[in-house]
Order: C-alpha cells, then sequence, then structure tokens
C-alpha cells in the first residue's frame, strides 16, 4: 500500500473518468475507493476536481485520440490545470509518449499497478512526474482497500489479461497474461458487495470464461463452480459474467445456464467474423462451425437464452464475399444484441502490417450493412419479448417524472412508472418494445 498523503500537499477532491470496457468501469471504482480511502473526496464533474484521473481505453484508435483532447480540454479559463493522472491500457501501452506529449500530464500507470495510485499523486503533489507500468495483476488486488459500498448491481472482476492473441488485439500487451483471482478472494468480495447493497453481480474477465481456480476444499473448479457458489449467497438476486471466448465455453459452464436460476439468461460470445479463413486470420482458433454448435448447446440447455457479441469488419484482406459470411453467420443466431466495431489496426499488433488493409469507405459500408441487420434482430428479440411478465432489477430513475430504469433477465432495459426504490426486483409485463428498451408496466 502506498503511504499516507501529506493533507497540505495533495489534491483534496478528485474524478474518475473511464472510457471502454466494463473492466475499465470496474478499475475506476477500484481507483476511486482508493483515493477516498486516503481521505479525498469525489467530485461529480471532472470541473473543479483537484485531481483528474483519466481510465483510458486503447482497443481502437478513436479513443486514445480522445484521450489527448480530453487532456486539452481540461485546461481551464485562467489557464490552470488540476493535477492529471493517465490510468488504464493508454497509459500501459503509450506511457512514454503521453509524458512527452502532454507536459500537464503528472502520473502515468497503468492497468495493473493502480494501487500504486496514491503513492504516485502524492509524488506528483510534491513535483515529481512518475510513470508505473509493472504488470503482475496479484500485487494490485492484494493491495486495494475492502469494498464498502455498491449500486443494485455491481461488477467483480475475477480474471484479467489474455493468452489469445487474436491478431488485431492490444490486450495481451495492455492487460498482460492471464490470470485468475483466487476463489476465496472473489467470495469474499462478492459478500461485501451483497452487503454493501448489490443484487447482481456481473463477474468481469477479458476472457472470463477462463477462469480456474480451487474452490475451499480444494477441487479445481471452473468459472461454472465459482458460479454455483455465488448463487448460494442469499441476497444475491442475479449473477452474469462477461466477456467469453467461444474455446473456452465447457460443458459445465453450458450446464449451469439451464440449472442455476440465478444465472441470468444472457451470453456475450464474441464471434468476430462468420468466414473461417478471416477466422484463422484473426487467431481465433475457433470456426464458424465450432461457434454455431456452441450456440445450439447453450440454447438446448436455455431456450429462452438471449445471445450477443462482438464483430469486427474489414479485417484486412476481408472480401466482400467473405463479409457476406459475416451477415449469413448473423441471419442464422439472431443476437438480442451485438456490438459491431470498424477493424482498427493497433501499433504492434500483426494485422496492422497486414497486406490488403481495406479502404475507410468500404469499411463504412460493410458496417452500416452489419448494423441494419442487427438492429433487425435485436429488434425483432425485443418485440418478441412484449406479453411476458419478468423480474426487473430497478437501477436507476429515469428522465420522466415517476420513472424509473431497470434490466430484465435477458439485459434488455425495461422503463415503466409506480412506487419503487432502486435495488427493488419488481414484476413487470413488457408493453410495447424498440431496438434498444422496452416499455413496461409494473404488476400490482
Ligand atoms: N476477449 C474478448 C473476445 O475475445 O471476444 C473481447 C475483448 S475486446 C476488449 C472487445 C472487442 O473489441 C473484441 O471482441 C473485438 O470485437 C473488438 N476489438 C478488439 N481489437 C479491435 C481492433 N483492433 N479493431 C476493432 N475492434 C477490435
Ligand atoms: Fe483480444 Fe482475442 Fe484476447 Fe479477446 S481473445 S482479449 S479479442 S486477444
Amino acid at each position: 500500500m502506498g503511504r499516507g498523503l501529506c493533507p497540505q500537499r495533495i489534491p483534496r477532491t478528485f474524478h474518475v473518468k473511464s472510457f471502454g470496457c466494463q473492466m475499465n468501469v470496474y478499475d475506476g471504482e477500484r481507483m476511486a475507493e482508493l483515493l477516498t480511502a486516503q481521505g479525498m473526496t469525489a467530485t461529480a464533474e471532472r470541473d473543479g476536481a483537484d485531481l483528474v484521473v483519466l481510465n483510458t481505453c486503447h482497443i481502437r484508435e478513436k479513443a486514445t485520440e480522445k484521450v489527448y483532447s480530453d487532456i486539452g480540454r481540461l485546461r481551464r479559463d485562467d489557464g490552470s490545470v488540476p493535477l492529471i493522472a493517465v490510468a488504464g491500457c493508454v497509459a500501459q501501452a503509450e506511457g512514454e509518449e503521453i509524458m512527452a506529449r502532454a507536459p500537464s500530464v503528472k502520473v502515468v500507470v497503468g492497468p495493473q499497478a493502480y494501487h500504486r495510485l496514491p503513492e504516485m499523486v502524492a509524488d506528483a503533489a510534491a513535483g515529481k512526474r512518475g510513470t508505473e507500468t509493472v504488470m503482475p495483476a496479484e500485487a494490485k488486488f492484494a493491495a486495494l482497500p475492502k469494498r464498502r459500498r455498491s449500486g443494485p448491481s455491481a461488477f467483480l472482476t475475477v480474471q484479467e489479461g489474455c493468452d489469445k492473441f487474436c491478431t488485431y488485439c492490444v490486450v495481451p500487451y495492455t492487460r498482460g497474461a492471464e490470470i485468475s483471482r483466487p476463489f476465496s478472494d472473489l467470495v469474499e468480495e462478492a459478500k461485501l458487495l451483497v452487503a454493501g447493497g448489490a443484487r447482481e453481480i456481473t463477474l468481469l474477465g477479458q476472457n472470463v470464461n477462463a477462469w480456474s481456480g480451487q474452490d475451499d476444499k480444494g477441487r479445481a473448479i471452473g468459472l461454472d463452480g465459482l458460479i454455483r457458489t455465488l448463487a448460494a449467497e442469499p441476497d444475491l438476486a442475479r449473477i452474469r459474467y462477461t466477456t467469453s471466448h467461444p474455446n473456452d465455453m465447457s460443458e459445465g459452464l453450458i450446464a449451469a445456464h439451464g440449472e442455476i436460476a440465478k444465472l441470468m439468461p444472457f451470453l456475450h460470445l464474441p464471434v468476430q467474423a462468420g468466414n473461417d479463413r478471416v477466422l484463422k486470420a484473426m487467431n481465433r482458433s475457433h470456426t464458424v462451425e465450432s461457434y454455431l454448435k456452441i450456440i445450439d448447446r447453450v440454447r438446448a440447455a436455455r431456450p429462452d437464452i438471449a445471445l450477443s457479441g462482438d464483430f469486427i469488419v474489414g479485417f484486412p484482406g476481408e472480401t466482400e464475399a467473405e463479409f457476406q459470411d459475416t451477415l449469413d453467420l448473423v441471419g442464422q443466431v439472431r443476437h438480442a444484441q451485438a456490438f459491431s466495431f470498424k477493424y482498427s489496426p493497433r501499433p504492434g499488433t500483426p494485422a496492422a502490417t497486414m497486406p490488403g488493409q481495406i479502404a475507410p469507405e468500404v469499411m463504412d459500408e460493410r458496417l452500416k450493412r452489419l448494423q441494419e441487420a442487427l438492429v433487425r434482430d435485436a429488434t425483432a428479440f425485443n418485440r418478441a419479448s412484449v406479453g411476458q411478465r419478468c423480474d426487473v432489477l430497478v437501477e436507476r430513475r429515469g428522465r420522466h417524472p415517476g420513472q424509473w430504469l431497470g434490466k430484465s433477465p435477458w439485459l434488455q432495459s425495461v422503463h415503466f412508472t409506480g412506487d419503487v426504490a432502486i435495488g427493488d426486483l419488481v414484476q413487470v409485463d413488457l408493453v410495447e418494445a424498440g431496438p434498444n428498451s422496452l416499455a413496461g408496466r409494473l404488476v400490482d
């Protein structure tokens, strides 16, 4: 743990802004807990905060550029700047460049080293800029304060890093090798989250279904074993997990979807492309057929499961016919929701220097066609839910007076009115559907 902070010299207020994936959201929460434990107070807005932490994402180009423009925007009208710390994957990948390009940044800290943030902030306040990008994640988790408060839906990182080395992806370089956090630490953190107000926990990892560990009797278990243990927590109502890799989708985990009532009927299983040559060039180590077989088995275990995925269009060398194969796969799976991206060359990854880089206008056009198909399927999935009665976990107030927002078991956003409170699990009849949300009526 870092040494205590001197109140005369260090910032008194801070704001953490997280970009990118849910793992970054989790890391941002843990950084805020660290800074709070040092006596600092979080501000809702970054204007006026003494310390601003930009918790960055490096997965695509635009995200990196956004960080630099954000650094620029932190300059106040009088020319002063807060103490700026850059954390996350851009910090890991481009720490030196950030220090050289942005003198207003005083701290650069990678995703596996942020337990050192308070110490580095203290050094920066004393005039010493610092960069920390060491990799093993184990030390970080051991050094973080215990969790105290939680919203109704909480994230819990169980696995970090990736050994898969897809040829387009920076994650193995920015987050390091795959590690699984120990079972007992996770059970303890889950209990604390539940005691702090969580009714739903989403287990997180770059390849969350690669999690492995030993239970309290020393038996080797996988993610399904961890889910089974957490499901026994009486006040925990819902469990989710994300993101999964097709190759780590074990029989036990598939079966768990049919056996554990608290495991929600939702699976985010990225496929990236619907053509085997492209998948091989991506080093995905699964085929279209093996992916579709998994989907069939998951649907057999849990027929109402909502499927989600990630897609990349315009991978180097992708032909129009190969892109059509992706549209065909989408037509077969009928995802309930999905994320789709234009391929973004990432420095240092093998795909960045592959021949056959696709022109931006071709990528734009393919992305448009893919997204039309995905919106069609998401809308159809939501429309098919109309008429169903389901539990909704109330997460926050809506924009309109008396309106509440929550999630269905299938991770659909549901809005409704009624006499409820945040954290309630209420029964709602789904009455109207759009591509992104549903209207519900509270059951009396
Ligand atoms: N581990 C997960 C998997 O293998 O499916 C995905 C984790 S990654 C952080 C999230 C998504 O970002 C990927 O599924 C992929 O669709 C997308 N992505 C990663 N690198 C990309 C790149 N260079 N260009 C465009 N999209 C990318
Ligand atoms: Fe990136 Fe592939 Fe690892 Fe997912 S499996 S994090 S896409 S390298």
